[in-house]
């Protein structure tokens, strides 16, 4: 038997993006709430048999906690970042991507970029401070990499394929492998 379809309960404000929050009542679950986040939709799943009051209390709490994941990671992001972001989306993805934040970060030792996807910091992505001086063309595939994960969260065959639309991404692996050498992990292990 299919799910239910979710209902749409609140659309809250959230700076410049609104948030929907869609509610699913799912029999397999018994006592506790599942939520997630994915591209400006909070998506909850809860037990069939709970009171709509504590449904209430309980999208009181996720929406609370989203909000403040959100602001915190919006109040750094980074303008250079963001701007190279759009421009990147505008010329190789038609513009079709869409995150929450972008921010260079002192904190990764490993990885030169992340994204997350699903959970409060859904959208909010990450780049290494370590290749800020790196040549142009290997940030802007980081860049690019970090925002195709947006459409394909794996290194997916169809990943590889719509990340290609980057024209330089042999050129920066290459680059990559190098450093990649040196610490001995796999380039595709990096971001
Ligand atoms: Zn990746």
């Amino acid at each position: 038997m299919s799910d239910p379809s979710p209902i749409i309960t609140r659309r809250v404000d959230d700076g410049p993006f609104t948030l929907t929050v869609t509610v699913t009542r799912d029999k397999r679950l018994r006592t506790s709430a599942r939520w997630t986040l994915r591209d400006d939709t909070i998506a909850v799943r809860v037990p069939a048999s709970l009171p709509p009051r504590r449904l209430d209390d309980l999208i009181d709490d996720v929406v609370a906690r989203v909000l403040r994941q959100r602001a915190r990671a919006r109040r750094r992001n980074d303008g250079d970042l963001e701007r190279r972001a759009r421009a990147i989306n505008r010329a190789y993805f038609g513009g079709e991507l869409r995150w929450h934040s972008i921010r260079w970060v002192s904190n990764m030792t490993r990885r030169l970029g992340s994204c997350t996807t699903g959970g409060a910091t859904d959208g909010d992505i990450r780049i290494s401070d370590r290749i800020r001086h790196w040549p142009d063309y290997v940030i802007d595939y980081v860049i690019a990499h970090e925002l195709a994960h947006r459409k394909h969260p794996n290194h997916s065959p169809a990943f590889w394929d719509y990340l290609a639309r980057y024209p330089h991404v042999e050129r920066a692996r290459g680059f990559i492998e190098g450093v990649a050498y040196g610490q001995d992990a796999s380039p595709d292990d990096l971001l």
